[in-house]
């Protein structure tokens, strides 16, 4: 069988932001676009002065975990001192258009990709990158930096944003592109963390898609085998013959480690399914060949929340049968996680057994393709949590992004790990995350900032540009409306 192309120009070499394609909005939706934005100004401004801000939405990836915000009544209202109050974010979690002639589309910030790609996949068309789990939203995803196995070819998410419409924090609203005068904002806003402003709406490019994608798992024996075939791949977009329009890999121990390298396809043999009985992540050391749509693929890690719901028993054949398939989803297991974190069941459950306290270890880092093995190594060894999943990414700009060390032409393995580990007798929270921070340091790579972290003010401030950041709040919250994200990412504020 053989793959047909995708058109050539989908991984495009433009700049991000440069050739901003020119979407125009049908003029009802502008209109009320328009006056939701007018609204959530009006709410914001609304808020005492002194009062803490944040986001009231619906779902959330992050994991740092804190009391639900109530909603600031209605669309604007107020809460004391200390208490964070909720700005109603509905009004932007839709796609305002999808325009296919320009391969782009204007989508509201706290739209989740499931709901984005369900709107472009109509099209024939996807975002560049759409991160594994179906409620990260784009707003999220860009300020929080996401990831997924397009990265390789396709770099991060809010590369191929060209326009950000952005509630600031000191209450305007701007539009921040490549080379207008909020460029700064627009590279500066990565990794912020919602710590400058909110993104309202944001104009993305797509790309064209095949109905399906055809998988193949290769198996290596050393991390040292895996990290040199992604670089191979980063060379040459192929392995073994196989077009590398995605790929990623699964580590289930230091000899057994996959990378799975999807092409795009216009026939499928036979289709698979892992939303019922069979489970994606147990596919992979199956047979060497899969074929999925190409929404199931897009959707693969959400239903296991990659393998992160065998700690609910979904896992088990029995219980799986008799959990409802509509809550086999990464946001109802999330929101079972944030029941436990708020009552402290399993600690209470734990300390009542004798056993050892656990540490929350759910990171994702990168590393240079060249260090990756080392890194694999390390952490089989301190850590000795599994599987691990790995993600090759290059930067698709020539330009770095200021808030977020990634080297432009580099290439990083991401590392993913989500789960806990019994803690020493003696040792605190932090003993095992500190450890994943130094060795990433080490190795010259990066953390991402979704869950806990444990650095030091100014070992932060030079990990993630410190200087740059108070220059950007300076211009955009000057009166520190938000929270700065070292108090967000850190101390968890
Ligand atoms: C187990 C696990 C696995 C993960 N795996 C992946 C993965 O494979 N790929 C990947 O890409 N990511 C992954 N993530 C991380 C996820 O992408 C980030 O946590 C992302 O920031 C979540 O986005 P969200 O839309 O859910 O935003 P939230 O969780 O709601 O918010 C995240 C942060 O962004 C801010 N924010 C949200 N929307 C906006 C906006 N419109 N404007 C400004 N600020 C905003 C919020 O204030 C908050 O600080 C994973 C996270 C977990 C916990």
């Amino acid at each position: 069988m053989t793959d047909a192309r995708v058109d050539g120009g989908r991984s495009g070499p433009a700049v991000p932001g440069t050739a901003s394609p020119m979407v125009q909005l049908p003029s009802v939706v502008a209109a009320e676009h328009q006056a939701a934005v007018a609204a959530f100004r009006e709410a914001y401004a609304a808020m005492p002065a002194g009062a803490p801000v944040r986001l009231a939405k619906r779902t959330s990836n992050l994991f740092r975990f804190r009391e639900p915000a109530p909603r600031a009544g209605g669309r604007r209202g107020s809460q004391g001192p200390g208490t964070a109050a909720g700005l109603d974010a509905s009004a932007f979690t839709s796609v305002l258009h999808v325009d296919p002639a320009a391969r782009a589309a204007v989508v509201g910030g706290m739209t989740t990709y499931e709901d984005l790609a369900d709107a472009t996949l109509r099209h024939g068309l996807m975002p560049l990158v759409v991160p594994q789990l179906k409620t990260i939203t784009l707003g999220g995803a860009v300020t929080g930096l996401g990831i997924e196995s397009t990265s390789l070819r396709s770099g991060l998410p809010h590369e191929s944003v060209t326009e950000l419409e952005i509630l600031t924090g000191d209450g305007r609203v701007v539009t921040a592109a490549a080379g207008n005068e909020h460029d700064a904002l627009y590279r500066g806003f990565p990794n912020s963390y919602g710590t400058l402003g909110y993104a309202l709406s944001l104009t993305i490019e797509l790309e064209p898609v095949l109905p399906f994608v055809h998988l193949r798992h290769f198996r290596f024996g050393t991390p040292e085998a895996c990290t040199e075939a992604v670089a191979q791949i980063a060379q040459d977009g192929s392995y073994r013959g196989h077009r590398a329009d995605f790929v990623d890999g699964t580590a289930f121990s230091l000899d057994e480690i996959y990378l799975t390298v999807g092409a795009y396809s216009e026939v499928a043999p036979w289709l698979s399914d892992y939303t019922r009985e069979r489970i994606y992540y147990h596919s992979i050391r199956g047979p060497k060949e899969d074929f999925l749509t190409i929404r199931d693929y897009l959707w693969r890690w959400d239903t296991d929340w990659f393998w992160c719901s065998r700690a609910f028993g979904v896992q088990n054949p029995v219980i799986r049968r008799a959990w409802p398939r509509r809550y086999r989803r990464s946001d109802t297991y999330r929101r079972l996680v944030a029941f436990d974190r708020r009552h402290g069941l399993s600690a209470t459950l734990n300390a009542r057994r004798r056993w050892p306290p656990r540490e929350y270890v759910i990171q994702d880092v990168e590393v240079p393709v060249g260090r990756g093995a080392e890194f694999l190594r390390f952490f089989a060894d301190r850590v000795g949590m599994s599987p691990v999943w790995l993600c090759p990414l290059r930067l698709r700009s020539e330009r770095a992004w200021p808030l977020y060390p990634l080297r432009p032409g580099q290439v990083y393995v991401n590392f993913g790990f989500w789960g806990t580990v019994p803690l020493p007798p003696g040792a605190a929270d932090g003993y095992y995350n500190r450890q994943v921070e130094d060795e990433v340091t080490r190795l010259g790579g990066s953390k991402g900032l979704y869950s806990t972290s444990f650095y030091s003010e100014d070992e932060f401030s030079e990990r993630y540009n410190g200087p740059e950041y108070a220059k950007l709040k300076r211009d955009y919250d000057g009166q520190g409306r938000l929270a700065g994200l070292y108090e967000k990412c850190v101390r968890g504020k």
